[in-house]
């Protein structure tokens, strides 16, 4: 990506072989990448004056050409209650986006998003509201990352693409930053501490799992009966629970990695018994987690299901063999919910996505 503001070359878009090619064809040996990558991930430069094992002619001709920031900082919420952040971001073309730190015992979770808005439009979600606006480009999923190690009170121990968008409608980028993320060069990120979240777009799920690619998959199901999905996430309209399941299993037999299944608990919606047999019939011999978070909303029509129901049933799915935990949403207080800091800023109605390019 250019930066519009100041015509540079954005350097987080740039794997570490893009960079190698970058600063040779600047006329730089080879041996500066290594340099260049200890500037950006290590030392978290936000240019390039700091980076002193370059003389002060290379960084200049650098911080002429090329730019590690794009993002302005335009509010951070921190909740007293469990530290949990929030961070709206202003990107180069005046877009905003919103990124989370979420602390939970010993994990520290980032939270990051892959669009600006999103198309798919599930009607509890926040984001959906927005429409879609655009895609983030691959640096622009790494600068949520590099700015929030600075402000984080621990290091992170997860990322998760469970911010705005739906990263697999812009899985070349997703997938690129998760590689940058993870580079033992740079931030050096564990590759299965990455977890990619997704609304249920089955064919890229069969993608992901065909491409071997060594992250975490979780996929937010929060219904279980067909006709009862598509009120709730009209994504399933174009792909049915069933493909849904076909392509989650044949993930798991490709890659042999257990999956996380997310399921927003509504009240009265979808937290009956008849629902958590059909989730239990879903999962059968299905690796796989669950996750249950009673819905977050001030959507009168999306209650959440009351905690000891929740624990009902946790309890049932756990009785019958599967692995499921309750998930108090963090940061009630501070609206942490996905796209609500930016729904309270503002709402924009954008454009349908198209896809991944
Ligand atoms: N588009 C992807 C990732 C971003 S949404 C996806 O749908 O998985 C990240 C998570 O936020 C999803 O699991 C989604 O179900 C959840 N979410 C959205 N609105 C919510 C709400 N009001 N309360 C609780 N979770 C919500
Ligand atoms: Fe998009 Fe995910 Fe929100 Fe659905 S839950 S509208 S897919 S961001």
């Amino acid at each position: 990506m250019q930066t519009d503001n100041l015509n540079k070359n954005y350097l987080l878009d740039y794997s570490r072989e893009e960079i190698n090619h970058y600063i040779q064809d600047m006329g730089m040996a080879s041996y500066r990448t290594r340099q260049i990558m200890q500037g950006i991930y290590i030392q978290k430069l936000s240019d390039f004056t700091g980076l002193t094992t370059l003389s002060k002619s290379l960084r200049d001709t650098l911080n002429e050409k090329a730019t590690l920031r794009t993002f302005k900082a335009i509010k951070t919420i921190k909740s007293d209650n469990d530290g949990t952040t929030k961070f709206l971001w202003s990107l180069n073309d005046g877009l905003k986006i919103e990124s989370v730190i979420i602390y939970e015992g010993d994990r520290v979770t980032f939270c990051i998003s892959s669009q600006v808005g999103c198309a798919l439009d599930c009607q509890f979600c926040s984001t959906g509201k927005m429409g879609f606006l655009r895609n983030l480009s691959s640096g622009e999923i790494v600068e949520q990352v590099i700015l929030m190690m600075e402000q984080a009170e621990r290091p992170a121990t997860n990322i998760v693409y469970m911010g705005m968008g739906e990263p697999l409608l812009n899985l070349k980028n997703v997938i690129k930053a998760c590689y940058i993320l993870s580079d033992p060069e740079g931030l050096a990120f564990s590759r299965k501490k990455i977890t990619i979240s997704t609304s249920g777009i089955a064919p890229a799920v069969r993608k992901l799992a065909d491409m071997d690619a060594p992250f975490s998959l979780a996929i937010s199901l929060n219904a279980v009966f067909e006709e009862k999905r598509r009120l709730l996430m009209p994504v399933s309209e174009n792909f049915p629970l069933e493909m849904l399941i076909d392509n989650i299993r044949y993930y798991v037999s490709k890659t042999g990695k257990r999956v996380t299944f997310e399921y927003i608990l509504i009240d009265g919606i979808n937290d009956s018994k008849k629902d958590a047999d059909q989730l239990i019939k879903l999962t059968n011999k299905l690796p796989c987690k669950i996750n249950l978070i009673p819905c977050n909303s001030t959507d009168p029509r999306y209650p959440p299901t009351p905690n000891d129901r929740a624990k009902w049933f946790a309890d049932y799915l756990h009785q019958r063999g599967r692995t499921a935990t309750v998930r108090l949403r963090k940061g009630w207080e501070i609206q942490a919910a996905c796209g609500q800091l930016y729904a309270e800023n503002e709402i924009k109605i954008g454009r349908k996505n198209t896809g991944d390019d």
